[in-house]
């Protein structure tokens, strides 16, 4: 495979000037987080801090509602609520290694944001977080969270003032500040080697998650699932499953409210082939190549692309790419809620809506899906909604 590369996806379409900090990562990959050494201290910090492994649980309850048997990875139970803890950690750690001082780094609903600014109080760092102005506004829980962990918060004024615009900026700041700042990109998608970075990252999710099935069950899942935004909880979730031919694996994208034409979330489904953020991908956009406005009603899915490894397991058909709608996704979120006692992430439970929407074709196997994060963070919208 051509360096940087998955299949045809992926790359570093990015100015010039971004080329020697990307180069310096490449580097360090090899050099600091393949080591030993790197890889204990890591595992240390997600032992005693982030609270790892994470169990898996056993739906016993919506299973016999469903005639399945439903299991949950639970990185809900994670320090700070979500997998995105896994990366930022493991992005700080690196950081120091590589004798920086500052981590910068993009937010859309700010959750990313949150877990940044937590691994850089953490280790010692100073975190600067990009922010588009419509998203400070109305996530200003969290950015008071940050605050409150020692981040200073930008809110970006171009463009729709959202996530993609953030991360534009955040881009062009690291420019300007790459000596002494790494930019801790948040999913597992962007320039090369971020995809890469943030998989590895996350593969932990797998490779706790398959050795505790087999353990249970004597057996491997016949389905693995997870909800799919910039695609890092998903990669993490699938990366070890990828070699067992008789799992499963389904991505689930955002439908929006579902309706025919409607902005959405699901670039795979529904996108075409182009370049943003730095890489080749799968893209909601013009036939002109204008990015469209996407939309979800949990904001951590609301990205009009997504990484460039899901793109080439689509294109491959290795892993199936289905969608769950809004309405959906919110019945999962009161149904998985009453029955088990779980509150789930608005973004997690599109993965368990599209379980329950194929209960009929899943009769009788048993499906593990990763629940990305825990749900509290979402009451206002559920209300909102409901
Ligand atoms: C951010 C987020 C996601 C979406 O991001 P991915 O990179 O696709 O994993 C999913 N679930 C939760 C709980 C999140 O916070």
């Amino acid at each position: 495979m051509k360096k940087g590369y998955f299949g045809s996806f992926g790359g570093q379409f990015v100015p010039e000037l971004l080329m020697p900090p990307l180069l310096e990562l490449e580097e360090a990959l090899e050099s600091i987080v393949q080591t030993p050494a790197f890889q204990d201290e890591l595992m240390g910090y997600l032992q005693e801090y982030v609270g790892r492994p994470s169990p898996i649980t056993h739906c016993r309850n919506l299973s016999a509602q469903l005639g399945l048997d439903l299991w949950l990875k639970r990185e809900d139970l994670n320090h700070t609520g979500a997998h995105k803890v896994n990366n930022t950690i493991g992005q700080a750690l690196l950081t120091k290694r590589m004798g920086k001082t500052t981590l910068l780094a993009e937010t859309g609903a700010g959750m990313h944001g949150v877990a940044t600014a937590t691994a850089a109080a953490l280790l010692g760092l100073n975190c600067v977080v990009y922010m588009g102005a419509v998203d400070v506004e109305r996530q200003n829980v969290n950015v008071r969270r940050m605050e409150l962990l020692g981040a200073e918060v930008v809110a970006v004024q171009s463009g729709t003032r959202t996530l993609k615009d953030a991360i534009n900026e955040a881009l062009r700041r690291w420019i300007a500040d790459q000596a002494d700042t790494h930019y801790c990109f948040g999913t597992a998608a962007g320039p090369h080697p971020f995809p890469l970075l943030v998989r590895d990252f996350q593969a932990v999710i797998s490779h706790e998650a398959r050795k505790q099935f087999l353990e249970k069950n004597g057996v491997l899942p016949d389905v693995v699932s997870a909800c799919v935004g910039g695609g890092s909880n998903a990669i993490g979730m699938f990366h070890h499953f990828v070699p067992d031919e008789s799992v499963q694996l389904v991505g689930v994208e955002a439908a929006g409210t579902g309706e025919p034409g409607c902005y959405n979330s699901a670039p795979l489904n529904l996108g075409t082939d182009g370049v943003l953020h730095g890489m080749k991908t799968k893209l909601l956009q013009t036939g002109e190549g204008q990015i469209l406005p996407s939309h979800s009603v949990s904001a951590g899915l609301d990205y009009p692309g997504v990484g460039p490894e899901h793109a080439m397991y689509h294109a491959s058909g290795r892993v199936r790419y289905g969608t769950c709608d809004d309405a959906q996704a919110l019945k999962a979120f009161q149904t998985l809620s009453r029955t088990e006692g779980i509150i789930p992430a608005l973004e997690s439970s599109h993965a368990v809506g599209w379980v329950m929407e194929h209960a009929g074709e899943l009769q009788g196997q048993s499906v593990l899906v990763c629940l990305s994060g825990r749900g509290d963070k979402d009451m206002g919208i559920v209300e909102e909604y409901l």
